[in-house]
């Protein structure tokens, strides 16, 4: 389904225009689609509905509460990765006892607090983190249960800032050492052994590396069973990519990939956690923003809009393209913009060249594919206050998150 677009003159999200949440919290602002929310998460609940599966939707990806409490209340599971993510998903209502905890390096304190709410697995991404588990449990009296994250060393041809499962990323435990890990958490106290971990990076737009990678682990866990270990979840992992560009690679869907998944864990006697991230959110969200000017440079037109890169960080971060559609989308001048904000920085370029309609000040620009790794990666910088959100349920809407007022910014401050 389609739930960000034109119908007639105007843009909607779902069968609300755009056009009137802009008149009623001024932009830029983030809006998200709860129907788009919820069938994508479905989308993989029914792809692997035959097979004992915990969903644990990535916190990081979009950490609102009100997106947290609508796939809370499908019974999605939590994949955080700080203390304040674990706080964020028990207070929208996901169970601890749906909780993985993912991250290079959980403090002792992050470590404290998650065994205090008795979440259901941590995945230890190294030797040292392993003994700071064990130690902190064994003094709580309490018990851990871990599964290793394992470093596949597969190359997934994504961005070089989202691939994490090559040998050379900072992520995981070489696959080489596995067998190791596992023989020396067998020996220390407060710990619980249940399973195996792997997260390869994000936006990957084929299944082959996957492919790849589940067959390592899967060679794993019957060596690892070999070696007297049990083996009772299989944590697989996000990364599955979305379309950013209609006009380039289509991603993998959630039946495909579940296939796969199944095909080569069906028969492992494990419970699978899935970590999905962006699948979930990406399209459902989209940066609503108006224009500022158009400038005449020397060489480009510039079309200056009021969100920058301190609200949305991947065009400048990733390079990433985003297909962007302008509320005035007819008339027979059609020109080639560079899309910028306001910030002081030339990196605050959304996109080059792109043909749209001849637009004017104050007319309605949207970013799509901006729900995942947007809000969430926002900064204050150019003391731009934070940029609300806005949850849209079919025809009604309401703001999520309230732009902050200059006083309570600027009243952080200790003179
Ligand atoms: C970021 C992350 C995810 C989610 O990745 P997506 O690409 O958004 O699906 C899952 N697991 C871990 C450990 C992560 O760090």
């Amino acid at each position: 389904m389609q739930n960000f677009g034109h119908k007639g003159q105007h843009y909607y999200a779902d069968n609300v225009p755009v056009r009137r949440i802009a008149e009623s919290c001024g932009t830029p602002f983030y809006c998200y689609s709860q129907l788009a929310i919820e069938s994508a998460y479905d989308a993989y609940a029914n792809a692997f509905a035959q097979h004992d599966t915990l969903i644990c939707y990535s916190v990081k990806a979009n950490s609102a509460q009100a997106v947290l409490r609508i796939l809370a209340a499908r019974g999605a599971g939590a994949d955080v990765v700080s203390e304040g993510e674990i706080r964020r998903a028990l207070l929208a209502g996901m169970p601890a006892s749906k909780i993985v905890y993912s991250g290079v390096a959980k403090t002792a304190s992050e470590i404290e607090f998650a065994l205090s709410k008795d979440i259901l697995q941590f995945n230890v991404e190294s030797e040292p983190e392993l003994h700071q588990i064990s130690a902190i449990a064994a003094r709580l009296g309490k018990t851990a249960r871990i599964a290793f994250r394992i470093n596949p060393d597969i190359d997934v041809g994504t961005h070089e800032k989202i691939s994490t499962g090559k040998l050379e990323n900072k992520f995981g435990i070489p696959w080489q050492f596995a067998r190791q890990a596992y023989a020396e958490a067998a020996e220390l106290p407060g710990l619980e052994v249940c399973g195996i971990d792997m997260h390869i990076g994000s936006q990957i737009m084929s299944l082959g590396p996957y492919s790849q990678a589940f067959e390592r682990i899967a060679e794993l866990v019957q060596q690892l069973r070999g070696d007297g270990h049990t083996i009772t979840t299989i944590d697989l992992g996000g990364g599955l990519g979305i379309n950013y560009d209609a006009d380039n690679e289509v991603a993998p869907a959630a039946t495909e990939y579940a296939e796969l998944a199944l095909k080569t864990f069906g028969e492992f006697g494990c419970r699978l956690i899935l970590e999905p991230g962006r699948s979930i959110v990406g399209d459902a969200g989209i940066l609503v923003s108006r224009v500022i000017y158009v400038k005449k440079g020397g060489i480009s037109t510039f079309l200056i809009i009021d969100a920058a890169m301190n609200d949305f960080m991947r065009p400048s971060m990733y390079n990433a393209r985003h297909r962007i559609v302008a509320e005035r989308n007819n008339g027979s001048e059609q020109v080639h913009y560079d899309i910028v904000g306001p910030v002081c920085e030339t990196a605050d370029t959304f996109a080059r060249k792109r043909q749209l309609a001849a637009q004017h000040a104050d007319d309605l620009i949207f970013i799509e594919g901006a729900g995942a790794y947007g809000s969430v990666m926002a900064s204050g910088y150019n003391t731009r206050p934070l940029v609300p959100e806005v949850l849209v349920e079919d025809n009604e809407f309401r703001i999520i998150r309230e732009r902050p007022d200059y006083d309570s910014i600027i009243g952080l401050d200790i003179p």
